[in-house]
């Protein structure tokens, strides 16, 4: 009988760097790379929002497509099915005799509730399950310490780390794959239709899976060179190479954190190093450490006082005041223009990312929370540890050794958008 394995894919939406996918390859016969599309889940609400919204859904299409045509030119196809991981592979397993499971680790609560669960179920019924670490620049199990005892401030996370651990080499693209036959009508990946709409004033210079993602990497540094301006230009507003614009891709995992951190590195041996380029691989760092801190506290980021157990935050919620940041009709232009853009395209910089955070906990006094879920619903580059993470920060109840970060609009426009260039590019909607 042949050995059959099922690849679950969650995130990571690629063939390079991938364990799982070399793992299930080189253990069995034949695979199923299988993704499941959860509308439940996606329309599922957190403080009125969808988890999901269009923008995302769509570029999540495209990266599936794009997984399709990948496994396609190695003798394979994507499966997509509708429906949650639980029942879909229940149902694969009345058809196939599975010899086990590879996924990714989860890192957010539900996720990994999703797994324990899926777990139990194939225990049942003598399948096999695995589970890898995929999404960081750093493996957790180099890293100097453990889950429990990680540093709650970047600063001293990040000395111990670049002084003591080391990132592993990228894993090579699989040649081929075995996949059992599969009938068309079991295919659900030709019924997706989610239109990602680009609006002529977006920032983000792509969208695609993993194919364009790497061709942009290699265009951000070796062609381009954008990345020696990297330090200088990351709190830009407006224009498609003054940070890396890496984000939606890194959130679906189309491309790998290592992966970019080896290019970084032989970028610097084969072209020039600088500060820049040592910044790029710093906010990966950021990047990582939310990552690791989530899983100390799996929950409490989700929680009004963070991961300080107390605060003065309040769970003030006016739906008049939140309609109108995030429509973009504040009092405050600035705000507004980035509320726009989020609303738009599902992406803003990071700058106004921090400026529309503090100006809807400290201005608008609203709960946090609320803030952050709909930047779930909305940003095309959404990760669970990244924006709740931040949020957090910014409310003064996560990693921060400050009690909070309250901006100054007015500062911030004077520094960042003096001329208003970026204003009356969004406000003109
Ligand atoms: C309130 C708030 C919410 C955010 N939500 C998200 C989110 O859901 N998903 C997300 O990927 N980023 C989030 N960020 C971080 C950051 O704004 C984006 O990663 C960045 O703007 C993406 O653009 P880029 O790829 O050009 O970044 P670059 O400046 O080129 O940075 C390179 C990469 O480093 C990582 N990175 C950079 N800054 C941060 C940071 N502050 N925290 C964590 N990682 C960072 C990202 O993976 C990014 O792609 C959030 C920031 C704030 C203030």
């Amino acid at each position: 009988m042949k050995k059959i394995g099922i690849i679950l894919f969650t995130s990571d939406l690629r063939l390079h760097d991938n364990a799982p996918v070399l793992q299930a390859i080189k253990e069995n016969d034949e695979v199923i790379p299988l993704y499941c599309w959860d509308e439940n889940y996606m329309n599922s609400e957190q403080f009125g929002f969808k988890r999901m919204g269009d923008i995302r859904r769509g570029f999540l299409q495209k990266a599936l497509e794009d997984l399709h045509q990948g496994f396609k030119s190695i003798g394979g196809y994507l499966l997509v099915k509708k429906g949650n991981q639980f029942e879909v592979i229940q149902e694969l397993l009345t058809h196939y005799s599975v010899y086990k499971i590879y996924t990714k680790k989860q890192v957010g609560i539900e996720e990994k509730r999703e797994n324990e669960r899926l777990k139990k179920m194939l225990l049942t019924k003598g399948v096999d399950f695995e589970e890898y670490s995929t999404s960081t620049v750093y493996h957790p199990s180099d890293l100097p310490f453990s889950m429990s005892s990680i540093p709650e401030i970047f600063t001293k996370f990040r000395k111990i780390v670049e002084k003591e651990a080391s990132v592993r080499q990228s894993l090579p693209v699989p040649q081929s794959i075995s996949c059992p036959l599969i009938r068309n009508d079991v295919q659900e990946l030709n019924s997706l239709n989610y239109v990602l709409a680009v609006d002529e004033r977006n920032s983000l210079p792509a969208f695609g899976g993993e194919s364009m993602s790497l061709k942009h990497l290699n265009a951000y540094l070796f062609f381009g060179k954008h990345i020696l301006h990297y330090k200088e230009t990351r709190n830009e507003l407006l224009g498609s190479a003054f940070s890396s614009k890496l984000s939606h891709w890194l959130a679906l995992g189309c491309i790998s954190p290592k992966f970019i951190y080896h290019e970084v590195k032989r970028f610097e041996y084969e072209v020039e190093s600088n500060d820049s380029t040592y910044w790029l691989i710093f906010e990966l760092l950021w990047r990582d450490f939310f990552r690791f801190s989530f899983k100390k506290h799996p929950i409490d980021y989700f929680q009004l006082h963070g991961i300080l157990g107390r605060s003065e935050r309040k769970e003030t919620n006016d739906p008049k005041l939140i309609e109108s940041w995030i429509n973009g009709e504040t009092p405050n232009a600035f705000v507004n223009a980035a509320m726009k853009e989020l609303k738009l395209t599902g992406w803003t910089s990071n700058r106004m990312r921090q400026i529309v955070a503090s100006y809807f906990i400290y201005d608008l006094e609203q709960d946090w929370r609320i803030g952050a879920a709909y930047f779930e619903s909305q940003l095309i580059d959404y990760d669970v540890s990244s924006n709740w993470g931040n949020w957090a920060y910014i409310a003064g109840v996560g990693n921060d050794p400050r009690a909070g970060r309250k901006f100054n609009t007015e500062k911030q426009e004077e520094q960042y958008d003096k001329n208003k260039r970026y204003q009356v590019l969004w406000n003109k909607v």
